[in-house]
């Protein structure tokens, strides 16, 4: 059972060929066998879900109707707030802390019968590209546990991967989706800003945050997207047009797009590993078989986007990390001197090392005197690296590249060096700036066996085709089909 997909093990659960409490039991005796080693889950909730998957059984029993998502089980990245467990985006500033309301994909993925397993792992406050960051455990990747499952969304890869869930939800702010998803030679996608609500997602760079599905296939990408896309009153930036359930993403997803024209942008291969090329090429290989034509196109500003995003990216964290002030919410120091100390202490103790590091960032970057010279020249530079998407989009229908120079490195390899780090996201953070939406698909593994994924990026509100872009690979390779060893 755990080798079906999400949407084949949906269709045989409506079906009454499985029954959802079955798979949920499958899924929980893996998470006793092998979450120990992998640590992808902060909290699970095996009551709640055998509960559900109980309902749902029920239901289909009686034929009444259920969800799109009917009895699967799923894992949430731990900074959606949920009204039942705790929301503690792997801080220990908010390790106890109860949201009162579901975030709105919460309430999304529960409304459509999904069966939540539990909440996962990431860098603290979704900074960091390893998941090393969480200020609560390690996760590893079930391909190669010496090594990192990839961040900040690294927890929800590691649990698809390792057969801890049938898909997930990740937030992706400068590639914290498609960079973990690669990682564990898993699907990730960030969807065009804008697409899913963000209500009830914790921020961290408002303006970048996107949440997306992280599954095992192209197929199980379009059905998460039919549950959680679409127009949210509750968030002010989503958009309202043409936005799922007007338009079903997995409706049209296996039919080719006629004429297919890829963007590749050559001059921005010579920081990656050869085998990831090697991958890349290969997986651009089979498109231009099927009779896709492939263009050069230029991304000038490219190169700048890390400098920009470690701007824009820190000022609003920054700003938005003001309210963990050890009175809104969260971690209170014990015995303070006086109210000065409630807000120091608090924050000193409850905050670990990046999050700090970034909130001086940004802080600096927008005081008064520094904030023509750092943030609002980093406003224009994003501009500038919009403006190259638009116009690559001219001449192709969609960009393609590695999501990341390496495969999954070893855990501790780059954690006393943060601009290291910081260059893992060298090839993901302009869809960010951008807004424009990007997938991580398997395509390949190195020599190590580690998997490498290839990044698709397409215009703003595109996902319909850049899912079809997807799904005719996938129809056409067996990547996706390899799992871990772990899993056996
Ligand atoms: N790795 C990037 C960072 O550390 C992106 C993180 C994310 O997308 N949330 O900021």
């Amino acid at each position: 059972m755990d080798q079906l997909s999400a949407k084949q093990l949906r269709d045989k659960i409506r079906a009454g060929e499985i029954n959802s409490v079955a798979a949920t039991k499958a899924v929980f005796e893996q998470i006793a066998k092998i979450e120990p080693t992998i640590g992808a889950y902060i909290s699970t909730f095996e009551e709640s879900a055998l509960d559900k998957a109980k309902e749902v059984d029920e239901r289909i029993a009686k034929n009444e109707p259920v969800g799109e998502l009917a009895g699967v089980p799923v894992a949430i990245k731990d900074n959606m707030c949920s009204d039942f467990g705790a929301t503690t985006c792997a801080s220990k500033i908010l390790a106890d802390f109860h949201a009162p309301y579901n975030a709105t994909v919460v309430e999304k993925l529960l409304a459509a019968d999904a069966v939540i397993v539990g909440k996962t792992n990431l860098d603290e406050f979704a900074m960091g590209s390893s998941t090393e960051n969480s200020g609560l455990k390690q996760t590893v990747n079930p391909w190669d546990t010496s090594r990192v499952p990839g961040g900040s969304s690294g927890g929800s890869t590691a649990a698809v991967s390792a057969g801890l869930c049938f898909a997930a939800l990740g937030s992706d702010t400068g590639g914290s989706i498609r960079q973990p998803a690669s990682f564990c030679g898993v699907v990730g996608l960030k969807p065009t800003y804008g697409r899913i609500s963000r209500f009830g997602l914790v921020a961290y760079g408002s303006s970048l945050d996107q949440i997306g599905p992280i599954t095992r296939t192209v197929e199980d990408c379009a059905l998460m997207m039919n549950v959680i896309a679409g127009h949210d009153e509750k968030d002010s930036t989503s958009i309202s047009e043409s936005v799922a359930p007007l338009c079903n993403y997995l409706e049209k997803l296996n039919e080719p797009i006629s004429k297919l024209k890829i963007g590749i942008v050559p001059e921005l291969n010579a920081g990656s590993d050869s085998e990831v090329l090697k991958a890349i090429n290969g997986a651009i290989e089979v498109y231009k078989k099927l009779g896709a034509e492939i263009v050069e196109v230029q991304m000038p500003h490219f190169d700048y986007a890390i400098s920009v995003y470690y701007v824009v990216a820190t000022a609003e964290a920054s700003s938005n990390l003001a309210r963990y002030d050890g009175i809104h919410y969260g971690h209170r120091t014990e015995n303070p001197a006086d109210y000065v100390e409630v807000y120091t202490k608090s924050r000193a103790e409850g905050f670990g090392q990046e999050v700090k590091r970034r909130i001086m960032l940004g802080t600096y970057a927008l005081s008064s005197g520094y904030y023509d010279a750092y943030y609002l020249k980093a406003l224009k530079v994003r501009n500038l690296i919009r403006a190259d998407f638009t116009k690559a989009f001219e001449k192709c229908n969609c960009i393609m590249m590695p999501v990341s120079p390496t495969t999954a490195f070893k855990i501790g390899e780059k954690t006393d060096d943060p601009l290291k780090m910081y260059l893992s996201d060298i090839y993901t953070i302009a869809a960010n700036l951008a807004g424009v939406p990007s997938i991580s698909i398997p395509c390949g593994f190195d020599k190590n066996n580690l998997p490498v994924g290839l990044q698709i990026l397409s215009p703003a509100f595109s996902e319909d085709k850049l899912l079809r872009i997807a799904r005719t690979y996938e129809k056409e390779t067996d990547w996706h089909k390899k799992r871990p060893s772990i899993n056996d």
